[in-house]
């Protein structure tokens, strides 16, 4: 076995009233992400591209949106808990690199604290965990404010080569 890659989609409706919560950060913001969870559409893309990289399934089949135990969850947290299912597979997250989508607030002030936050759930330096965010330019759901996506590439590697 030798290294996989991944891929993850997420998109969710924003609504009036924060916080918003991205990539394990909470920001001041007029307008929250709507969701089962914290909504965290960022570190949900990120979580689908480990999974498809370890071959894992998705998102929705990890953790049922029936499952009381993930209401408003802290999506770090189950992020922590994909590292560990990696791991159970013998595998380990070795880089990931996203791009969020969404029209404002601007990220840059937070970009450095969602890096910190995505790798110390994985056990990677920073360095390893890219955060990219990009606008709609006024166009389709995330340029006129509707929603927020993400895009999210993974790589994993089995746990005797690290
Ligand atoms: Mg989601």
């Amino acid at each position: 076995m030798s290294t996989q890659t991944g891929i993850g989609y997420d998109s969710h409706r924003l609504t009036p009233g924060g916080p918003l919560v991205l990539g394990g950060v909470r920001m001041e913001s007029e307008w929250g992400l709507e969701g089962h969870s914290d909504a965290d559409v960022l570190t949900h893309a990120i979580i689908d591209a480990l999974l498809g990289a370890a071959g894992l399934g998705d998102i929705g089949q990890q953790f049922p949106d029936t499952d009381e135990t993930w209401r408003d969850a802290d999506s770090v947290e189950l992020l922590e808990a994909v590292a560990a299912r990696l791991h159970d597979a013998g595998l380990a997250a070795r880089h990931v690199d996203a791009t969020l989508m969404l029209e404002a607030p601007k990220l840059g002030a937070h970009r450095d604290a969602m890096r910190e936050r995505l790798a110390g759930a994985l056990g990677l330096d920073p360095r390893h965990v890219n955060v990219k965010a990009t606008t709609g330019e006024g166009v389709g759901f995330v340029g006129r404010g509707e929603g927020a996506a993400a895009l999210a590439v993974a790589t994993v590697e089995p746990l005797v080569a690290l």
